[in-house]
């Protein structure tokens, strides 16, 4: 329905009738309650409304935006080729036709001969010369004086029309305190406009503003909103931070028998990289507040190994710790390679996942709960209700950007003592991924973490080679593996990944697993996938470990984790549907060993623009974190980051990739705030988070 206005200007009272009743709930549902709420409700853009042109000259702007006032000069509804109003207006120097095509009965009424209407819309050239399909109008008086601001377009919703909103705004804008909540110096050493004229301005630009400025959001203005929002950002972060530190955690302060034995019979000695986060995770596990920290690394860079130490620093402590992996695969490879390290040391090692028998649970349940076992493994079913600890310490948990924020939170509750949130003994934490965040967002989404980062792989490792090789040389890629075979390495065949249909994913896997087989005769082929029973699939891994199985197809199941460090060659079919973090995770499973590894990726073609992209930036280079650059690159900050995280919920302005100049600038005046001054701190978050602070819960 087309924008109208009526005669009158808004009166006081209209505008307080706008806000009540049911507008009142439908701007709640846009998050716009109070004053402050709509201040901070900026324009995605503006409409040059400051100007009418004369109809002659509209005419010869073919394809633009204009305003034109005129006379209706004529208005009839007609037939042909379908309904619609058609209006004509006229100045002195010319005329337009409005045509809409949907329409009210009063509009017609409006727009009787006669009236006088300022219309504004795209200029089109007609069978009858200039017209205007579905134009914003008023009508208006003689004489009636025009805008001289820009007049501000807002994110709306259903059933709130531009008018409301703009009334509502004005409202909010002239009784909202808009006083700084920043110190004049904070604002001059970073030449931050004032809060009040950054949001004037933005609300009603001036006609001369640089309109390119404000559309790519780099005018000062928008400058002002975006560093408030991340500075209210890292305030916040911070705080839940030092909320967490004031609570309790064991301290771990014994890095005795268990952890020296570990290390010695280890069949490889710890990379520099390793023994440096080593360090810093036993450094926070001495202290008597929780530790909070996130172990990065990139895929076979060994980290498996250092969360086997943290625990053994656990238990020597005398507490129980617990590793959470996200597929049953990874928690089974986790659960096996741990306990041959540690029950040889003496370790009661429990394993707990969704599929297991009744009876192995509730004994997995009884070890737990007694004590008795010192370190338990498994999936998601760690933190199911029926899992009590005797005396939880550590909590690690693999791939954490696989599991949601709660998912995380829900173990690190299970070891709380006492139920006043105050009286809480929280464990540590441990999170790890390889999945490398670059420093931006780990400033932004996890201010509130420690990051450790691994940034060397074991030695001995020969670099992988990435073929990105077209579909139809399959035969010849046959050919290569079983060649490969015959030398005694071992292959995974990567299956297309079906997004829309687990079942035919399901299909397509069988099928290949058919072919190859037939294929290479010769040669024992394997499959896994995830509809098969966790004990088969640990059965054919099992297998696989062994070398009993030359080329194993596989869906995605593997993507994660999986370490078979004889496998050196890997297949991946129609790379093009992977993301490239997935192909990186996947390419991660070979490389592991001393073996020269090659991974080719068969592509359908024609390639899109994207798939191209991803496919050239895995033959480029092997570089998790070089790859999570161009990941962001070409997904962005939103996507990239997968589940919800922390932080992510409060970001409406700022954006990640280009501010990262104030994302630094936030986070140092955050930390001098915190130091120096809490009344701007205070101030800052009340005005910046208000009705938004429960995103924070999490
Ligand atoms: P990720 O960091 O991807 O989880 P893993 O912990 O699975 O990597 O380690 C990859 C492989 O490297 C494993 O086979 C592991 O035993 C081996 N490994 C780990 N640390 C070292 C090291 N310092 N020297 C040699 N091999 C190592
Ligand atoms: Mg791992």
């Amino acid at each position: 329905m087309p924008e109208t206005k009526q005669k009158t200007e808004p009166s006081a009272k209209t505008s307080r009738a706008a806000r009540s009743g049911k507008l009142e709930d439908k701007l709640a549902r846009l998050g716009l309650r109070s004053d402050m709420d709509f201040v901070l409700h900026l324009p995605m853009r503006y409409e040059d409304e400051t100007i009418v042109v004369d109809m002659h000259d509209a005419g010869f702007m073919s394809g633009g935006a204009a305003q034109v006032e005129g006379v209706v000069t004529d208005c009839e509804v007609q037939y042909r080729p379908r309904r619609q109003l058609v209006v004509t207006i006229a100045d002195d120097t010319g005329q337009v036709t409005m045509r809409f095509l949907n329409f009210y009965g009063s509009q017609a009424k409006q727009l009787a001969v006669g009236n006088r209407v300022r219309a504004r819309g795209e200029v089109r050239h007609g069978f009858f010369g200039a017209e205007m399909v579905h134009p914003a109008y008023k009508v208006i008086n003689e004489g009636a004086p025009l805008p001289d601001v820009l007049t501000p377009v807002y994110p709306s919703g259903e059933g709130v029309s531009q008018t409301a909103l703009r009334r509502a705004i004005e409202t909010a804008l002239a009784r909202a305190n808009l006083a700084d909540t920043l110190p004049l110096a904070l604002r001059d050493a970073l030449g931050l406009m004032p809060f009040a004229d950054a949001v004037r301005l933005l609300h009603h630009p001036p006609p001369d503003v640089d309109e390119m400025a404000l559309e790519d959001r780099s005018h000062p203005a928008w400058m002002r909103m975006k560093f408030d929002e991340l500075l209210a950002q890292q305030l916040s972060l911070k705080r839940a931070q030092e909320a967490r530190r004031s609570k309790g955690a064991v301290p771990l302060t014994v890095v005795g028998a268990l952890s020296k034995d570990l290390l010695a019979t280890l069949p490889f000695s710890l990379t520099r990289a390793q023994q440096k986060v080593l360090a810093e995770i036993r450094n926070d596990l001495v202290a008597p507040h929780p530790m909070q920290r996130l172990l990065q690394g990139d895929v076979g860079s060994g980290k498996t190994v250092v969360a086997a130490l943290a625990a053994a620093q656990a238990i020597d402590s005398g507490c129980q710790a617990a590793l959470m992996a996200p597929t049953e695969i990874l928690a089974e490879q986790h659960f096996r390679k741990i306990a041959a390290w540690m029950e040889p040391l003496g370790v009661k090692v429990a394993w707990l996942t969704g599929s297991q028998k009744k009876k192995e649970k509730t004994e997995s349940l009884a070890l737990v709960e007694a004590g008795v076992a010192q370190l338990v493994v498994g999936t998601h079913a760690l933190i199911q209700e029926a899992v009590a600890f005797a005396r939880l310490g550590l909590v690690i948990i693999d791939e954490q950007h696989r599991f949601g924020v709660g998912q995380r939170l829900a173990l690190r509750n299970k070891g709380a003592e006492g139920e006043e949130e105050a009286s809480r003994i929280v464990p540590h934490q441990l999170m790890m991924s390889a999945t490398p965040i670059p420093r931006t967002l780990a400033m932004t989404y996890y201010a509130d973490l420690e990051v450790s980062v691994i940034d060397e792989l074991p030695p001995g490792r020969t670099p992988i080679v990435t073929r990105v090789i077209d579909q139809n040389r399959r035969e010849e890629v046959i050919a290569r593996v079983h060649a490969a075979a015959l030398e005694g390495r071992q292959v995974y065949w990567v299956c297309p990944l079906i997004e829309e249909s687990e079942a035919l994913q399901l299909q397509t896997a069988t099928d290949t697993h058919a072919t190859l087989a037939a294929a290479l005769p010769d040669l024992r082929v394997g499959l896994v996938h995830g509809r098969m029973k966790p004990a088969e699939k640990a059965e054919v891994m099992d297998a696989f470990l062994r070398a009993e199985i030359h080329v194993l197809v596989a869906t995605t199941v593997i993507e994660v984790g999986v370490d078979v460090p004889n496998a050196s060659l890997m297949v991946i079919e129609h790379a093009e549907r992977f993301g490239l973090s997935q192909l990186h995770q996947l390419r991660g499973r070979v490389g592991r060993g001393s073996a020269a590894s090659v991974c080719v990726l068969l592509y359908q073609s024609p390639l899109g623009p994207v798939a191209r992209q991803r496919l050239v930036t895995m033959r480029e280079t092997t570089d998790g974190f070089e790859i999570a650059r161009r990941d962001l690159e070409i997904r962005g900050p939103g996507e990239f980051l997968g589940a919800r995280q922390s932080g992510q919920a409060l970001l409406r302005f700022a954006d990640l990739e280009h501010d990262s100049v104030l994302v630094e600038g936030a986070r140092e005046a955050a930390q001098r705030l915190l130091r120096e001054d809490l009344a701007t701190v205070e101030a800052h978050l009340a005005r910046w988070l208000g009705s938004r602070e429960e995103y924070l819960k999490v």
